[in-house]
């Protein structure tokens, strides 16, 4: 019997390999959930803010009721928390949506995307859902080159796509290559900042005023509640662009696609500084307790600037099986192609000082005493 035929482009998309499940990884190994611990896919370890889970509860007496279709309240915080309007945002489930939301509006087959290697897995499986050419240019040494990425650009790219922080290796794009990109990427180009990490940095290199001023017509930067905010199970993230950018995005979406929850809880999430405050501190000493242990186990890492730490374990795969049964869920690099490193997300002290025991357990290294009792 014949089949439907599918889209020509599917057979090329990467799949995405999302880190493991708490209660997956406990069924497997016969392991207690609440002994598992999950350093996979770099969430807020201290949970999501407490005002944003009883605004929450709030609303899900309201669950009958169709969502505000254009988040009006949650896009007037926001825009007073950023400093643009609400014609500025448009919201997605998760920043991942927003990313679809640009390949829905801006790319045609044959359309070309440049990224960097070792860049965040979406962009290759948006390019390739929309028949787009992936232009991948190498690296220099684990960070994006972007003189090289400027310099791949054609007449017929059509977006450049560039996480700052970048996921998976931790690497920031200096004020040069930035101001670099804006100057020299060419106005046909659409250039994406994805920012998912950004309010970790302590003097972030501000794209907004570029896009406030309307000077970067093809400037889109992208941003989450699901890191700092702790609310990646609530899916919400938005992009910042000028509003002709945001037209054609609020056209692709659905009228429903943010949920009642989701909107109530990253608008008291907003409000909750200390949280912010909170998390931030804790990722801080929690970096420097994972670098500095990673040093003296003698492994070698990428110095971070977002909530994880790409390090170099030797075989990946196999460190990450034996961590994971010791209940310790961390991120293998295979598909990255760095299939040495291991990426290991910020956690609790405790989940900290848990994770560098087990990894000195699994290499086999002995881990200097100041560090086995360090609540770091
Ligand atoms: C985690 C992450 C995101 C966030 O995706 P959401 O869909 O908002 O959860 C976006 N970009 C990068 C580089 C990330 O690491």
């Amino acid at each position: 019997m014949s089949k439907v035929e599918s889209s020509p482009y599917l057979a090329s998309i990467p799949v995405y390999v999302p880190g493991k499940p708490i209660e997956e990884v406990a069924r497997e190994f016969g392991l207690e959930p609440s002994s598992v611990i999950k350093l996979a896919s770099n969430e807020n370890p201290l949970g999501p803010s407490p005002k944003a889970l009883e605004a929450m509860q709030r609303v899900i007496r309201q669950l009958h009721l169709y969502p505000d279709g254009n988040a009006f309240y949650l896009k007037q915080k926001l825009a007073q928390f950023l400093g643009v309007t609400p014609q500025h945002l448009s919201l997605g489930n998760g920043s991942n949506e927003i990313l679809e939301f640009l390949g829905h509006a801006f790319l045609r087959p044959g359309d070309e995307v440049v990224v960097s290697q070792y860049c965040f897995a979406v962009y290759p499986i948006v390019a390739a859902l929309f028949g787009a050419t992936l232009v991948t240019v190498p690296a220099h040494g684990l960070a994006a080159d972007i003189r090289a990425m400027i310099a791949a650009i054609t007449p017929k790219t059509r977006m450049l796509c560039l996480a700052t922080p970048n996921n998976p290796t931790g690497t920031l794009a200096s004020r040069d290559d930035i101001d670099r990109l804006l100057d020299e990427v060419p106005p046909h180009v659409l250039l994406v900042m994805d920012e998912a990490y950004v309010e970790f940095l302590d003097s972030p290199i501000d794209c907004l005023p570029f896009i406030r001023s309307g000077d970067r017509p093809n400037l889109v930067v992208t941003r989450t509640f699901s890191k700092i905010f702790g609310l990646a199970g609530l899916r919400l993230g938005y992009a910042i662009a000028v509003p002709d950018v945001i037209g054609h995005l609020e056209k692709v979406r659905q009228p429903f696609n943010l949920n009642a929850i989701a909107q109530a809880g990253a608008l008291a999430a907003l409000e909750d500084h200390e949280h912010l405050a909170r998390t931030k501190s804790n990722n801080r000493e929690g970096l420097a307790y994972l670098e500095s242990s990673m040093t003296a186990l003698g492994l070698p890492f990428i110095p971070s600037h977002a909530n994880f730490v790409l390090a170099q374990v030797g075989d990946g795969l196999a460190v990450f099986r034996a961590l994971q049964r010791k209940g310790i869920i961390t991120r293998p690099m295979g598909s990255y192609e760095l299939p040495e490193w291991l990426r290991i997300s910020v956690g609790t002290p405790e989940e900290n000082r848990r994770c560098i025991h087990a990894l000195s357990e699994v290499l086999g290294k002995d881990l200097p005493q100041e560090f086995v009792n360090q609540v770091g």
